[in-house]
């Protein structure tokens, strides 16, 4: 049997290799904690940093083929496994999302509109770029930043709240974005194949708190153009990448059904979970289908549901849910919670 190899053992690594083991594959995780949620599921882990030489070689002479659950493991280790192993989606790919400065100006390249941004890296230039803003803006780190960690919003600011801002974001690069007056937030997930065939999911609605996915909804409330044109731009990042494999694409929706891209993520996606509850192939097994080679999987949605989010102690409802009717409850094996940790996530099918 063939071997696929995970680079990250978090949930997503986890549910990727559950969704391998079904298709018949063996799964190899490469993650340093070793009690990490893909450890339960996984054939076998190599417990070493997602850098280490010795590890990738490893890795790379046990895999037919190789993926990723993250997007912030180091390039120089994607292109190590790269040179000995196929690598999807493609290093490419992880380039462009790595940093949100090089990811807007990517999907700006291919015609698809992002926020306003420009680079800032002092106080001063922050200030300068606010006044030019018209005083508000979202100020992230350019890179590692997820759940809305790394982020500091600016509404009416003044030179007062810019001062020390740098510091305060660990003093590395940061990249200043126009605060966009959104109506909802939606996501595309989507899939290209080895042969260039393409396949999406519906949109899903996404509702944030804090920065971090609470609830995602399918159908999104959006018109039928809308939907269209945020798969269609979720196709033309696939096309021009020559990506193989799942991607999710967020945006927001403006007043007007225009819609702006937030970032995009070179795997699969929290605010795809649904689909293991709501469609005969689940975002995992799509990724696992497409890295493999094998034809890409069935996208309709059978039901509307919604997807919740457990994050630390929420967890505890589990039990409660799994007596309901029509609810799918996913736990990711967390040894520890921790307040807005992700433990687990749950779907309501919504059967009219
Ligand atoms: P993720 O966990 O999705 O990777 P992240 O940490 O990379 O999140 P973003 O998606 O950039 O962060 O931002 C988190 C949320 O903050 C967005 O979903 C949105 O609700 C809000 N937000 C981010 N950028 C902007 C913006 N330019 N204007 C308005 N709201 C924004
Ligand atoms: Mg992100
Ligand atoms: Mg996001």
């Amino acid at each position: 049997g063939k071997t696929v190899g995970i680079i990250g053992g978090g949930q997503l690594g986890r549910m990727l290799a559950m969704a391998a083991a079904r298709l018949g594959f063996r799964t190899i995780v490469l993650e340093p904690d070793a009690e990490c949620p893909a450890a339960q599921v996984t054939n076998s882990q190599i417990v070493a940093p997602y850098n280490d030489a010795e590890a990738l070689e490893q890795l790379t002479a046990a895999s037919d083929v190789v993926t990723y659950e993250f997007e912030n493991i180091p390039i120089q280790a994607a292109r190590a496994v790269a040179g000995r192993v196929a690598l999807f989606p493609p290093t490419e790919a992880l380039e462009a999302a790595q940093d949100r400065l090089t990811e807007k100006i990517f999907l700006n390249s291919t015609g698809i509109s992002t926020a306003r941004f420009v680079s800032v890296d002092s106080d001063e230039a922050l200030a300068l770029a606010l006044k030019d803003f018209g005083s508000s803006g979202v100020l992230k780190t350019r890179r590692m930043g997820y759940d809305g960690k790394g982020q500091r919003v600016f509404r009416n600011a003044t030179s007062r709240e810019t001062a020390g801002a740098h510091a305060e974001l660990g003093g590395v690069p940061l990249l200043l974005e126009s605060l966009m007056p959104f109506e909802r937030e939606i996501s595309v997930i989507a899939a290209r194949g080895a042969d260039g065939s393409m396949v999406a999911y519906d949109p899903a609605e996404n509702e944030h708190r804090g920065g971090i996915l609470r609830r995602t909804l399918v159908p999104a409330r959006i018109s039928a153009r809308t939907a269209r044109d945020a798969q269609d731009a979720a196709f033309q990042i696939l096309r021009t990448l020559d990506y193989v494999g799942v991607i999710g694409v967020e945006f927001f929706v403006l007043e007007d059904g225009a819609i702006v891209a937030n970032e995009l993520a070179p795997r699969v996606h929290n605010s795809g979970h649904w689909t293991e509850a709501a469609c005969a192939c689940s975002q995992f097994e799509q990724h696992i289908r497409a890295i493999a080679g094998l034809p890409l999987g069935d996208t309709t949605r059978l039901a509307d549901c919604e997807m919740h989010n457990l994050l630390g102690d929420e967890q505890d409802k589990a039990a409660q849910l799994l007596a309901e009717k029509d609810v799918v409850v996913h736990l990711y094996g967390k040894a520890e919670s921790r307040p807005d940790r992700k433990m687990g996530h749950f779907t309501r099918l919504i059967r009219g």
